[in-house]
């Protein structure tokens, strides 16, 4: 029997805001949106539930995260001014994990984002298989891309056959959710051989593909001059690096990386002609403003994104450089940080990132970024019913005029009240409907505890 929601906003995205508007879900998928009265009416059988003031909306999309590292929360501060010294630390520690902790620690990153009414992720693991686990276990949908290390081009071959036996895999663990993907982790770390052969591969087997590009000082000094932390870490590895002298993403479409259109996270440094080789290749971006904030990277131009019509996401990237996954926080910090720049006011006396396009990125923007836009990022009949309801009953909320404005500059995930992903409530008032949390949590807590070591 179909099922409606009501409240007194609806944002299918795609149209504006309905007040007092309702949808109706049939078992995975939307069967309309619309009036609620004149739903009502159309529906006269389906069972009805008032969210009063709240609002509907597509489920949200962080376009980027790292869920295995959800244990490492507030682990690598100290080491935070220093991102090669971060990336050691991190990498050392992941190497102390399990299958199993790999497992809890997103699951429990999972749970997080179904709390905060994100529907689908795009997730980089270095152990996918653990990650596709825990999304289906929660019933989040996402992107899984099986990370690839290698910047040894005399090692291509052998890294390149590894990721292809983790991707048979991650093959047979796919459902309507959760699908396989691969990243050749970043410019530092994989050589352009194995990113000429990761390519093909994704090119030929029709596999999506996300990368790190242009995120820190040290990645460009690297491309531009072969100096740096990056190019000393190389050079101590016996490794010949020539930097190309040009731009991360001129370099990624020298090498074939946006023949895939990827999803690329961070683009903080990029000029107009990658912005434009970007936009030609239809490659997505996936915007962290906070993370690059928090390990001090610098400010990606999330209005240029817009202005260029990019296929726009928000991520989170992990808990280890954010603290938090809460894209509605995300957008929040990113409409902030856009207008922050004291470039805030276009000619027309309009802000230069609105609360509409900043719900859109945390929306439908992401679903492009990821490819997924057929099916989810709107609420319009057809597609999947990936929905999040979103309180706005707080005094903290009040008084309210725009809807949009509401969401992104006074709310936040926490005041998502129910997650629905393919119709499936997987969260509902504070109870994850899917999942033992607190199980999870305790295990959690003993995986830090290992990875902290004796105090
Ligand atoms: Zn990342």
């Amino acid at each position: 029997m179909p099922k409606i929601y009501t409240a007194r906003w609806v944002l299918p995205i795609v149209a504006a805001a309905i007040n007092d508007g309702a949808i109706v879900i049939n078992d995975s998928k939307i069967a309309a949106v619309g009036d609620r009265a004149a739903i009502l009416r159309a529906f006269p059988g389906a069972l009805v539930e008032d969210f009063g003031n709240a609002a509907i909306l597509p489920g949200l999309i962080n376009a980027h995260s790292h869920l295995e590292l959800t244990v490492m929360r507030g682990f690598l501060e100290r080491e935070e001014h220093d991102f090669f010294a971060w990336l050691r630390k991190l990498t050392l520690a992941r190497l102390q994990m399990t299958d199993e902790d790999l497992f809890v620690s997103a699951a429990c990153g999972a749970i997080e984002a179904a709390r905060a009414g994100i529907t689908c992720l795009g997730d980089s693991s270095s152990f996918a298989v653990q990650s596709m686990r825990a999304l289906s276990e929660v019933g989040l949908r996402a992107i899984v891309y099986q990370e690839s290390f290698g910047p040894d081009p005399k090692l291509a071959d052998e890294n390149v056959d590894k990721l292809r036996e983790q991707l048979d895999g991650m093959q047979t663990l796919q459902t309507d959710l959760v699908r396989a993907g691969l990243s050749p982790h970043a410019p530092y770390t994989v050589s352009a051989r194995q990113l000429e052969m990761i390519s093909r591969l994704a090119v030929d087997e029709t596999i999506p593909v996300m990368m790190h590009a242009a995120e820190s000082a040290g990645e460009k000094q690297l491309m531009l001059n072969g100096i740096g932390p990056f190019a000393d870490g190389l050079r101590a590895r016996g490794i010949d690096w020539q930097a190309p002298g040009t731009s991360t993403v001129r370099y990624l479409s020298d090498h074939g990386v946006l023949e895939t259109k990827p999803l690329l996270a961070h683009c903080i440094n990029v000029d107009e002609d990658d912005l434009q080789l970007i936009k030609n290749h239809g490659a997505g971006v996936a915007h962290c403003p906070k993370s690059n904030a928090k390990l001090g990277h610098g400010r990606a131009p999330f209005a240029q994104f817009i202005a260029h019509g990019l296929n726009l996401g928000l991520g989170s990237d992990s808990v280890a450089s954010n603290n938090t996954s809460d894209i509605l926080e995300e957008a929040r910090f990113a409409t902030l940080l856009a207008r922050a720049s004291g470039a805030g006011l276009a000619s027309d006396d309009q802000p230069s990132v609105n609360a509409t396009q900043a719900l859109f990125a945390a929306t439908l923007g992401g679903a492009r970024a990821l490819g997924l836009s057929d099916r989810i990022g709107a609420l319009k009949e057809g597609m999947q019913a990936d929905i999040a309801v979103v309180s706005l009953h707080s005094i903290r909320q009040q008084p309210i005029r725009d809807p949009a404005e509401a969401l992104i500059f006074s709310s936040s995930g926490r005041d998502v009240l129910v997650t629905v992903v393919r119709g499936r409530e997987v969260y509902r008032n504070g109870h994850m409907t899917t999942t033992a949390e607190d199980d999870l949590k305790t295990r959690l807590d003993q995986i830090r505890a290992k990875l902290d070591g004796p105090a």
